[in-house]
């Protein structure tokens, strides 16, 4: 009998391929696929926190509306001010926030000033309480080195009406709330969140209350993606776990991709007998690659679903969580926003020997710390293989070993790049 012949031997260089492809012309390839959404909804204030910004927002007035105190004292006129010794006014009034002083100050006239009332006709400057000395009800003596204007906001310091306050594409914050609160807008026109469907495949998966027979796992990547996906503030379709048959995937990609902007799968897409998931893609849609040059996460399929863009993510959970942060995460804030966001990445000297294999990025997931000089310290989390899903709870930041990047000793500055709290 003639011996099978093996058409690849096994080699160190197995994991550079070369058929893979690098980790930014994959992400360059996936932005390239993308049409940012373009529904809008309009919604209340306090329901827009954390979506885009579907227009820009152009100031109705201006922030703050009338030049006002920035302190408790008495507003006076700058030209009343002692170059020397001390000057003495009188006190013609008081202005409070919101109920303003009508009547106008003239030279050696003062006015009682409580911080955000409107700055009496003919005065300019604000003394603060603690430096000025009352004499009776009516009198004040003032002394000398203060400043024309001091303690005075002034009417659109903080934005003037008519300019662009926030920009179509923004994430909005907190602060954003506030800032269009303070315009007196109430409701805000933003993008319609994506929708996105997601399922894991494999026959050994059971379901949290199951019993696990012989070889069966309890799902978990369903799980990470639902709080990866939660957090980035997208519409969710968990469509659970479907058996590792192609009619089973069919029926599924068609379901998922008829009510999704995107489509998430987790395992199958590697090059074992039950993995159906490229079959299945190029069959009802389109690859567009499927290996990365990376570790982990290496087969990760992308292409076109119908409509939907399709991301099969490897089965490992680590590589689920790897290959998510990376690319899911920025195609998802392109299609929500038509922004691209580079995450932050911060240097950092590694308490760890790192091995690297050159032509490989690989992604180790380290625990970023700051010692008592803040400089950052970072160390890797202990096992780091691609099933060991607790070293994705420990850690707080991947530690980027590029490509070209030797192996690192102990010591050497690294480049990190955090995905969670530094806590
Ligand atoms: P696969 O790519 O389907 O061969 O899966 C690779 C590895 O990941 C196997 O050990 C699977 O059992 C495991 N795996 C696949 N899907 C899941 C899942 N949803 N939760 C936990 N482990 C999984
Ligand atoms: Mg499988």
């Amino acid at each position: 009998m003639r011996p099978e012949i093996i058409i690849h031997q096994p080699s160190c260089a197995d994991d550079v391929d070369k058929d893979s492809l690098r980790v930014d012309e994959a992400r360059r390839r996936i932005l390239k696929a993308i049409t940012p959404i373009t529904d809008i909804e309009r919604l209340a204030l306090r329901s827009a926190l954390g979506r885009i910004l579907a227009q820009d927002i152009v100031s109705p007035l201006n922030v703050p509306a009338h030049t006002n105190s920035a302190m408790d004292g008495i507003a006076v006129l700058s030209s009343d001010l002692p170059a020397t010794g001390t000057c003495t006014l009188e006190i013609i009034g008081t202005a409070y926030a919101g109920v303003p002083f009508k009547g106008k100050c003239h030279p050696g006239e003062c006015v009682r000033i409580m911080t955000g009332a409107p700055m009496p006709q003919g005065t300019d400057t604000v003394i603060m309480q603690e430096h000025i000395k009352t004499q009776g009800e009516n009198k004040v003596h003032i002394g000398a080195s203060h400043r024309a204007g001091q303690n005075v906001r002034q009417a659109g310091e903080d934005i003037p009406k008519g300019v662009t306050v926030l920009a179509a594409g923004r994430h909005l914050v907190p602060a954003d709330l506030g800032v269009l609160a303070s315009l007196g807008i109430g409701e805000v026109p933003v993008k319609r969140r994506p929708r996105v469907a997601f399922f894991s495949t494999g026959d050994e998966l059971r379901a949290i209350g199951e019993t696990l027979g012989e070889g069966e796992i309890y799902d978990s990547n369903r799980y990470s993606l639902y709080g990866m996906l939660t957090r980035l503030g997208v519409e969710v379709l968990d469509l659970g776990v479907i058996r590792d048959e192609p009619q089973a995937l069919r029926d599924a990609f068609a379901r998922a991709s008829s009510i999704a902007d995107m489509v998430i799968t987790s395992g199958g897409v590697s090059v074992g007998d039950a993995d159906y998931i490229k079959p299945v893609l190029s069959e009802l849609g389109k690859i567009n690659f499927w290996k990365i040059a990376m570790k982990p996460g290496r087969p990760l399929t992308f292409g076109q679903l119908s409509k939907a863009l399709f991301f099969g993510l490897p089965g490992n959970p680590v590589a689920v969580m790897v290959t998510f942060y990376q690319f899911v995460q920025p195609a998802l804030h392109y299609l929500s926003s038509g922004t691209i966001k580079t995450p932050i990445t911060l240097k950092a000297t590694s308490s760890s020997d790192l091995h690297n294999r050159p032509g490989r990025f690989d992604f180790q997931r380290g625990i970023l710390t700051q010692n008592d000089d803040g400089d950052f310290e970072v160390h890797k989390t202990g096992k780091q293989g691609s099933g060991i899903l607790t070293s994705m709870s420990e850690a707080n930041c991947f530690i980027l070993l590029a490509e070209d990047c030797a192996s690192v000793k102990r010591g050497d500055i690294v480049v990190v790049q955090p995905f969670d709290t530094f806590i």
